[in-house]
Order: C-alpha cells, then sequence, then structure tokens
C-alpha cells in the first residue's frame, strides 16, 4: 500500500518551500497544498514504499503499510529517526509492543571520503575504467581479453 499522509500531525514543514517528503521522494510523488499546509502522494500508484519519506518526516505524519514480509499482520511500524540511529517501533495487533534500535553511520557526518581512498582514475567518460578503478579494484591495470 503507498504511502499517505497523516493530516492531523502534518504541518507542511512549517511551510517551507521544499518539505522534507518532496526532498526525499524519488519519484517526486509528494507535493504541499499549501492553502491547507498539508503534503499528500499525488501519485500513490507510482510509490515504491521505499519508507525515505516515513524515515524523513520530523512530524512522524508519513505513514507506509508495510509488507507483510517485514511487517506482522495487523501491526504498524513506525521509525523515528535519529542523527546516528533509527528506532522501530513496532506494535502488535495483540497490543505487544516492541523497539528495535540501529546505528545508521559508521562515519561521522561529514567525514565520509567519496574515493574511499583510492586513487582516481582517468576521469575519462570515455575510458572503459570507473572513478577509481583500476586500484579499488586491486589491479594496477584493468584486465583485457587476449
Ligand atoms: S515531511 Fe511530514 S510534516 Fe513535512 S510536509 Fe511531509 S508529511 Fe508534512
Ligand atoms: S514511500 Fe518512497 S516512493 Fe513512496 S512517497 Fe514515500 S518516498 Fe516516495
Amino acid at each position: 500500500m503507498p504511502s499517505y499522509v497523516i493530516d492531523e500531525k502534518c504541518d507542511g514543514c512549517k511551510g517551507q518551500d521544499r518539505t522534507a517528503c518532496m526532498y526525499i521522494c524519488p519519484n517526486d510523488l509528494m507535493v504541499l497544498d499549501a492553502e491547507a499546509m498539508k503534503a499528500y502522494n499525488q501519485e500513490p500508484e507510482f510509490c515504491w514504499e521505499c519508507y525515505s519519506c516515513v524515515k524523513i518526516c520530523p512530524q512522524q505524519a508519513m505513514d507506509v503499510r508495510g509488507y507483510a514480509d517485514f511487517v506482522p499482520m495487523g501491526a504498524s511500524v513506525v521509525p523515528l529517526r535519529g542523527s546516528e540511529d533509527i528506532m522501530w517501533t513496532v506494535k502488535f495487533r495483540n497490543g505487544v509492543i516492541k523497539r528495535f534500535k540501529f546505528p545508521i553511520r559508521t562515519t561521522e557526518e561529514g567525514m565520509a571520503v567519496p574515493d574511499g581512498g583510492y586513487a582516481e582514475g582517468p576521469g575519462d567518460l570515455n575510458d572503459e575504467n570507473l572513478w577509481t578503478e583500476p586500484t579499488s579494484g586491486g589491479f594496477d591495470t584493468l584486465p583485457t581479453r587476449s
């Protein structure tokens, strides 16, 4: 089932031009009704149910009814994202609540090295090497067919 907005919780990201859910959706599905200050999914049939909007919404106003292999039947699953970790709260249909907390980064914010420490490749779009090849592949030169 595609994502949907819980109207009572959505504050339209306090009137910003581009709300958090609009910013994150890989399909550009989320739009803001500027009069009502509520976001909505404009094309639910194109929603991948990727959970990105659910995880980024600062008001926990986005929801997706999860797929059965991830969400037990009749349960709800709500993420709460922090700067270092994400907490998933699962509420089972019998009322039992369980929380699972996972780290979301191994590198301090802003400290990731884009090339992974490997030497840059030729930087030529016509070259068969990718950006950090051949060193990131463990070669001095890319192997060729003989
Ligand atoms: S991110 Fe959440 S609070 Fe912000 S506009 Fe979207 S649904 Fe509303
Ligand atoms: S679940 Fe993913 S594809 Fe669907 S609206 Fe949210 S961000 Fe977009």
